[in-house]
């Protein structure tokens, strides 16, 4: 007896970092073997799913330029960093059997697919898992906000942020005993409060399109499915 999924099509944006386990930097190959288990369980029940990973873990355009490389630049670094972790995805994805395809919003043929919209659906109608590599391909941006761009593209109907806490606080939950979790909160709120759950230009983007934006614990096994399947603990902002 399989549960119902709440949601049909969904967008995962997980962080660079999340990829790295306890390494300092890095890829951590078992750490993303455990995310891609997360991320079959779901496609198991059925969802079609969207992957946004970020670059974190190897490179931050705003570091670059903190240390003295011309900007835009250092964010093709990022966006470049972005692909390596969508690859790992992808391999360990594969190992497991889910079929995968990643596809970069900068062009590198041999390496992934470029983007194109309809191509991009039509891999999801046949459940195939796509992960979104180079962010928006644009300088300045974050894949937080490729995150939010890509899920309004596919029509998802919410994004899914995995995180190490299990939602949004009103405080720091690791450094604060008394913090308060959320059930829901507004997009709104999430932006005057300043709460860290994607950069504002995402959240802004989220709203206007009334796109709900789940904040989860990843490292909560099976986390990622029981809230598909109606339980589980999360913030939703919207
Ligand atoms: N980046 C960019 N444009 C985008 C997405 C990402 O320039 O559309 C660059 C930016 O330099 C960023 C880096 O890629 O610092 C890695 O992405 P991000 O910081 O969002 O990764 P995360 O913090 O989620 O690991």
């Amino acid at each position: 007896n399989q549960p119902t999924p709440a949601y049909g099509r969904v967008l995962l944006k997980i962080s660079g970092e999340a990829l790295m386990g306890d390494q300092g930097y890095g890829l951590h190959p078992p750490t993303v073997e455990r995310i891609a288990r997360e991320v079959k369980a779901v496609r198991d029940l059925g969802v079609e799913i969207c992957m946004v990973i970020g670059g974190g873990n190897i490179f931050r355009g705003l570091q670059g330029s903190a240390q003295g490389m011309e900007r835009t630049t250092a964010d093709y670094m990022g966006m470049l960093a972005t692909v390596m972790n969508a690859l790992a995805m992808q391999s360990a994805l594969e190992s497991l059997g889910v079929f995968c395809r990643v596809i970069t919003a900068i062009r590198m043929d041999e390496v992934a697919e470029p983007y194109i919209r309809r191509r991009a659906v039509r891999h999801l109608e046949k459940k195939r898992v796509i992960i979104f590599a180079a962010g928006t391909g644009n300088p300045y941006f974050t894949t937080d906000t490729a995150a939010t761009l890509r899920a309004n593209e596919m029509a998802c109907e919410a994004i899914f942020k995995g995180t190490k806490v299990d939602g949004v606080y009103d405080k720091d939950p690791v450094k604060h005993a008394d913090a308060n979790r959320y059930d829901e909160i507004t997009y709104d709120d999430v932006l005057q409060k300043n709460l860290k759950v994607m950069d504002a230009s995402a959240i802004a983007l989220a709203r206007d399109n009334d796109l709900p934006i789940i904040v989860f614990s990843l490292d909560e096994p099976g986390g990622f499915r029981g809230i598909l399947a109606g339980q589980g603990t999360y913030t939703i902002v919207h």
